[in-house]
């Protein structure tokens, strides 16, 4: 996936982490400048990003508690990527993500 980093207009402090996705939306995930938390983005057609400190981390915690109450039933397991792009700020932030696997047993 490309990802593409862009500040908010009206907050410098807020960056927002956006692909083209192939379905045809374009997933924003927002991250704010410093902080820990994690932003995401849970597309439509099951992609799904995390952007921050941690994204790995939270996104196979947030796909194993889906997984609990049976909520991607179909859609089998995820391919986790990992990549890191250049925030605005200088400094480079975390992006992990997860694409499912889809037409598999039908
Ligand atoms: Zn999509």
């Amino acid at each position: 996936m490309d990802f593409v980093v862009r500040q908010m207009t009206s907050n410098a402090e807020v960056a927002l982490v956006r692909y083209d996705c192939e379905c045809g939306c374009k997933p924003n995930a927002k991250y704010v400048h410093g902080a820990a938390e994690v932003g995401h983005e849970h597309c439509c057609c099951g992609n799904v990003h995390f952007v921050g400190p941690g994204a790995r981390v939270a996104l196979e915690a947030y796909l194993a508690e889906r997984k609990t109450r049976n909520e991607d039933a179909g859609r089998c397991e995820y391919a986790l990527h990992e990549t890191e792009l250049d925030d605005p700020w200088g400094g480079k932030l975390p992006v992990a993500y997860g694409i499912p696997a889809r037409h598999t047993h039908g």
